[in-house]
C-alpha cells in the first residue's frame, strides 16, 4: 500500500545561494575571501529541479539577487519549469546590520533583476538568515511598499541565532496599507510538549530522524489543519562541495547529513503534498 497523501497543501521552499553564503559556512571561514570559492550553485540546483521534475512538485525559489545576476539561464529555467520566483535579497547581507534605506534598496535591485529574468511579478521575500527580528519589523513596512504579498522570514523557535519562539506559527496579515497586506508565513513547527519542534527544514532536518519530521507534519497538516513551510538550500543536496578548515561547531553544523539528505527529501516529497507559497496563500 502507497502513502496515503492527506489534503492539506504544504508550502516546498529553496533558498538559492551558494554554499559559502551560508552564515555558518562564513564565520567558520573566516579570513578566506568568497571568490577563492567556485560556484557549485548551478549543479545543485539542477539537482533539485530533476528531483521536483520526477515528483512532479512546484515550489517557490527565493534566489538571491547576486546569484540570479551571475546564473540568469538557471533562473529563466526555474520559472520556465512553472516553478515560483521570489527574492532573497540582493547581497545576502543581514536585514539586522542594514539601515532601512539599504534594505529598500538591496530588496528593489534584487526584486528588478528578478522579474526582468523572469517576466514575472516577484510577490514574495525571504531574508538572509531569518533576520527580520521584532527590531526589524520596520523592514515589512518596506515589503509591502516595494510590492511584496508575502514575507518568509520567521522561524518560531528556540534557536541561537534566528528563532522568535513566541511568534505566530501559521499564514496571517502581518502588515496592512489599505486595501494591500503583507502576509507572514513562517517556516513550519510541531507544537509538541509546549515547544515548537522545528520541522521545517535547515540543519534540522538533516539532523532530525525522518519519522520526527513526518510525525510533526502529519500533526499540523491533521490535527490543525494548517500547511507547514518547508526550506532547502542548494547546497544542501551537495556532499561534494569544497570542506575549508573551520572550528568543528560550525563544520557540524554546515555538513551533517548532507550525504543523507536527497533521500530524506525523496521520502518527505512521496508523504506529503507541496505547491508554491503563492498557491497556498491563493496569491494571484
Ligand atoms: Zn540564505
Amino acid at each position: 500500500m502507497g502513502p496515503v497523501k492527506p489534503t492539506v497543501v504544504n508550502a516546498l521552499s529553496v533558498d538559492v545561494e551558494e554554499y559559502y553564503h551560508a552564515v555558518v559556512f562564513r564565520e567558520g571561514t573566516r579570513g578566506i575571501p568568497g571568490h577563492a570559492f567556485l560556484s557549485r550553485v548551478e549543479e545543485s540546483v539542477g539537482r533539485i529541479l530533476a528531483l521536483f521534475a520526477k515528483r512532479n512538485v512546484r515550489a517557490t525559489f527565493f534566489v538571491l539577487g547576486e546569484v540570479a545576476g551571475g546564473h540568469p539561464a538557471m533562473v529563466r529555467k526555474i520559472a520556465r519549469e512553472g516553478h515560483e520566483v521570489a527574492c532573497h535579497g540582493d547581497r545576502h547581507e543581514l536585514v539586522c546590520r542594514l539601515t532601512p534605506p539599504e534594505f529598500r534598496a538591496d530588496v528593489r535591485r534584487a526584486k528588478r533583476l528578478l522579474e526582468d529574468l523572469t517576466g514575472q511579478p516577484v510577490v514574495g521575500y525571504r531574508a538572509p538568515n531569518y533576520s527580520i527580528g521584532r527590531r526589524e519589523s520596520w523592514a515589512y513596512d518596506v515589503l509591502l511598499e516595494e510590492g511584496f504579498r508575502y514575507d518568509s522570514s520567521v522561524y518560531p523557535i528556540l534557536h541561537d541565532r534566528y528563532g522568535q519562539p513566541g511568534a505566530a506559527r501559521f499564514p496571517h496579515a502581518i502588515r496592512r496599507n489599505g486595501r494591500e497586506h503583507l502576509i507572514e508565513f513562517p517556516i513550519g513547527t510541531a507544537r509538541f510538549l509546549g515547544l515548537n519542534l522545528p520541522i521545517g527544514g535547515g540543519g534540522y532536518f538533516r539532523l532530525l530522524p525522518f519519522a520526527v519530521i513526518r510525525y510533526g507534519i502529519r500533526r499540523v497538516n491533521a490535527r490543525e489543519g494548517q500547511p507547514i513551510m518547508f526550506y532547502l538550500h542548494p547546497w544542501e543536496l551537495d556532499p561534494g562541495q569544497p570542506r575549508p578548515p573551520m572550528p568543528w561547531r560550525h563544520r557540524f553544523r554546515h555538513y551533517v547529513g548532507l550525504r543523507t539528505m536527497e533521500a530524506k527529501l525523496t521520502s518527505l516529497l512521496r508523504r506529503f503534498r507541496f505547491s508554491t507559497a503563492q498557491d497556498v496563500l491563493g496569491i494571484r
